[in-house]
């Protein structure tokens, strides 16, 4: 069996990037990825505080990103990673139909967004219920939607359906935003945003199998709102899978400034970790980190 220097596992901007790094060392390595290279970035209407790039779309810079390690000749596998074994001198990545070995292995496997756990919730998917703004907003084009969450994503992801949509309301539980001022300022400039402050969703109405409308409390009265979608921007989960012991805080991978986990050979960057702030920039840095430790450890031995 084929043994690589490293494989990354997920290819979102943290994994390529490490893919990047690695490659230009001449290091043979393997990136795995089980939807789309540029991972969640697909999903992102616009990009306004990369360096260099304001403005760009999610999906350009993905394409951006796949182009890159395409034409470094990176090896990708388009497969989905059910398991790791670690073993004492390497990693055992488990396929469907294979298993392939490596010395170092970097998890950059990003987070999943989070559900609201309604009734009707999973069969209304593509119906009226919505994670992605940039990849449904068309279903719902003159129509009046709801988009609940109180941070940056669900106010960006409300501007872009602004532009598209006739009304679009802002499902708050909070009586502020946990975001920039400048965003907050954009949503107050747009007069077919409203913004429901201390309101929660309580459940999900439909008719034939499609979204009609929501109930919401406010100041504990419950309320109705007719709507077309609702787009749901509360939060991720990380995406950790397999049996491996790996330490975690509050369920995100727990790494040292080198990006290292608990377990020597293995390396997790980008949203799947324990951090502050879960940007581009740092999930890109954290790439570079742990693909230049892998390269120092690999030139060592
Ligand atoms: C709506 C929204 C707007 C945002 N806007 C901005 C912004 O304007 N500026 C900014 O700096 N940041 C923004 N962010 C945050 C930024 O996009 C993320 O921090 C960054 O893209 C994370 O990159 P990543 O590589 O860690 O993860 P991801 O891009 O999520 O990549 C992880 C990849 O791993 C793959 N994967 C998972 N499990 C497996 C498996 N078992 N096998 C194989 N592959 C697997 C997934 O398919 C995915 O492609 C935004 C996020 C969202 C949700």
């Amino acid at each position: 069996m084929k043994k690589y220097d490293c494989i990354i596992i997920g290819g979102g901007i943290a994994g390529i990037t490490a893919a990047i790094y690695l490659k230009q060392a001449n290091k043979d390595v393997l990136l795995i990825e089980k939807s789309a290279p540029g991972g969640i970035l697909n999903k992102i209407s616009t990009i306004k505080n990369y360096p260099g790039l304001p403005g760009i779309s999610g999906p350009d810079l993905a394409y951006n990103l796949y182009s890159q390690v395409k034409s470094m000749n990176v090896e990708i596998l388009l497969d989905t990673v059910l398991n790791i074994k670690h073993l004492k001198n390497s990693n055992k990545v488990i396929l469907k139909d294979q298993e392939l070995s490596c010395k170092y292995l970097i998890l950059a496997t990003g987070k999943e967004p989070r559900k609201l756990n309604l009734e009707h919730e999973d069969e209304l998917v593509g119906k009226g219920i919505s994670y992605c703004a940039l990849c449904d907003a068309n279903f719902y084009k003159d129509k009046e939607v709801a988009v609940i969450g109180a941070g940056e994503s669900a106010l960006k992801e409300a501007l872009y359906l602004a532009n598209i949509c006739s009304r679009v309301t802002i499902i708050n539980k909070y009586d502020y935003f946990k975001c920039k001022e400048d965003i907050v300022k954009e949503i107050e400039k747009k007069n077919n945003i409203q913004v429901l402050y201390h309101s929660f969703i309580k459940s999900l109405e439909k008719d034939n199998n499609y979204l009609t409308g929501i109930t919401y409390e406010q100041d504990q009265k419950i309320k109705e709102l007719p709507v077309s979608g609702v787009f749901v921007y509360i939060g991720s989960t990380p995406n950790i899978f397999g049996n491996l012991k790996l330490e975690l805080d509050k369920n995100y991978i727990k790494v040292d400034n080198n990006m290292q986990t608990n377990i020597e050979t293995i390396y997790a960057v980008g949203d799947v970790i324990k951090k502050d702030l879960y940007q581009l920039v740092n999930a890109a840095s954290e790439g570079m980190i742990a693909a230049t430790n892998i390269i120092k450890n690999l030139n060592k031995k």
